[in-house]
């Protein structure tokens, strides 16, 4: 009669630990039922990056000086600036540019530092190829206007952070907008 009740009250213990499992493994699973999706659905959908985002280089023929500034700040001094010296104007003639995105960083030197602002950052991230050689931009492919998930009529454009629960893309936000004024004091 001992072991009876001794194996009844076992037995109920172990079935309400098995219930409080269970009851975590429901509010675990309710919890991600009120989430939305961490991953979207590329490439029909695709992210529009931050405004700080930096992507492919975009580089202006017309505005480069050739004064090497890019190559010197570079980590790994990447940029290849081929330049002729025009005697009858005593300047420098730019002959071609280059940047290898195979080897980039992306670290934004070149950008900061480019004199005449010929270099800039943009919300491009699609660059993968099959042959690493066709990383190594020239100026007529740097020189291309980026590209846009925001222009394609073929996807639908998904705003950055909006993959998060919505606290926490208020939170990036304003994370965001105190950075930015500090920025501006
Ligand atoms: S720093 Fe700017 S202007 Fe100077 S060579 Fe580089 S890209 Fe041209
Ligand atoms: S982004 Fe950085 S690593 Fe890439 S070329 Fe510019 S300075 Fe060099």
């Amino acid at each position: 009669m001992f072991n009876f009740l001794e194996s009844v009250q076992t037995y109920g213990r172990e079935a309400s630990q098995a219930a409080q499992y269970i009851g975590q493994g429901f509010r675990v699973t309710f919890d991600h039922m009120n989430r939305r999706p961490v991953t979207i659905h590329y490439p029909y959908e695709k992210l529009i990056p931050s405004e700080r985002f930096r992507g492919r280089i975009h580089f202006e023929f017309d505005k480069c000086i050739a004064c090497e500034v890019c190559v010197r700040v570079c980590p790994i001094n990447l940029p290849v600036v081929d330049w002729e010296y025009q005697t009858s104007v005593k300047k420098k003639q730019l002959r071609s540019y280059s940047i290898d995105f195979g080897v980039c960083i992306f670290c934004g030197n070149c950008v900061e530092y480019c004199p005449t602002n010929c270099l800039s950052m943009t919300e491009e991230y699609e660059l993968s190829v099959y042959d690493r050689h066709e990383l190594n931009y020239d100026h007529i492919a740097l020189g291309r206007l980026p590209t846009s998930a925001a222009d394609d009529p073929m996807v639908q454009p998904v705003q950055g952070l909006a993959y998060l629960p919505p606290g926490q893309v208020e939170r990036g936000q304003d994370f965001y907008r105190e950075e930015s004024s500090d920025d501006s004091l």
